[in-house]
């Protein structure tokens, strides 16, 4: 179902110790607020995962992976499969982050196996798409969408859709300072539901969360979040300052 959501991916920051430390800052800012909408995902590394979901979690509060394996279980040293994530509580997990499009060289098929996986064990895939600068001077940048959502999404059925969730994080604007305009933004997002509301129709495009991710701090989140598209944000570096994140929530 759609709703505004405001989601922190630690990416390989913070220890067990500072994240705990973190996570006891923000709880106690948040207190403080008693008016913030948003739903938050807090997405640290995976060793964090058992303790946070204890000890943080709740209704508002919620936690996601940063990945998994395209491998239900078995010989693949390092890896983290789908039931184990769900197994500790996780309610999300990020697929195709362009961290890991980028280093570990995923593709969009590969990807489509994760998500079918992460729904398979209960667990909402946020499914990232984003074109390099690059592409988007090229002006290929809607092709390059449209093949990442019909590769990696367009096989699921129209119930296991509704099950999704999409972050748009234009590459160029990831950890670069450099944020997509509200035109940018809206442009993309507004292209990327009448591509779900085409292949899946109006009703479930309607209900599909669209977040936006890209240099998203707090002095620029409200602008983005109103969007009539924007369903809130996939926030990297920002969400690592715990002041900073909780501005960012209530500006959702
Ligand atoms: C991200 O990594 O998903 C991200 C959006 O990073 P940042 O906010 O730092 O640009």
């Amino acid at each position: 179902m759609r709703q505004k959501i405001v989601a922190g991916n630690w990416k390989m920051n913070y220890n067990f110790a500072e994240g705990v430390q973190f996570m006891t800052e923000m709880k106690s800012l948040l207190n403080k607020r008693n008016s913030y909408n948003a739903k938050i995902i807090i997405i640290p590394p995976f060793i964090h995962l058992t303790d946070f979901v204890r000890n943080f979690g709740g209704s508002f509060m919620t936690f996601g992976a940063q990945n998994l394996y395209e491998q239900e279980k078995g010989a693949f040293t390092g890896e983290i499969s789908a039931a184990m994530i769900r197994s500790v509580g996780a309610d999300y997990v990020l697929v195709g982050h362009s961290e890991r499009r980028q280093y570990f060289a995923e593709t969009n098929s590969q990807l489509a196996v994760k998500v079918r996986l992460a729904l398979k064990n209960n667990i909402c895939p946020i499914y990232c798409c984003g074109e390099t600068l690059l592409q988007r001077n090229d002006y290929i940048l809607f092709d390059i969408i449209k093949e990442q959502l019909e590769v990696g999404l367009f096989s699921l059925s129209g119930e296991e859709f509704q099950k999704i969730m999409i972050a748009y994080e234009p590459v160029w604007a990831i950890g670069t300072g450099v944020v997509a305009t509200p035109v940018q933004a809206q442009e993309m997002h507004a292209y990327i539901r009448g591509l779900i509301s085409k292949k899946y129709g109006n009703d479930i495009a309607v209900q599909t969360s669209i977040l936006y991710g890209g240099s998203v701090k707090s002095s620029n989140a409200a602008e983005l979040f109103k969007l009539p598209d924007v369903d809130g944000g996939l926030v990297g570096g920002a969400s690592l300052n715990a002041v900073e994140f909780c501005d960012i929530i209530i500006a959702c």
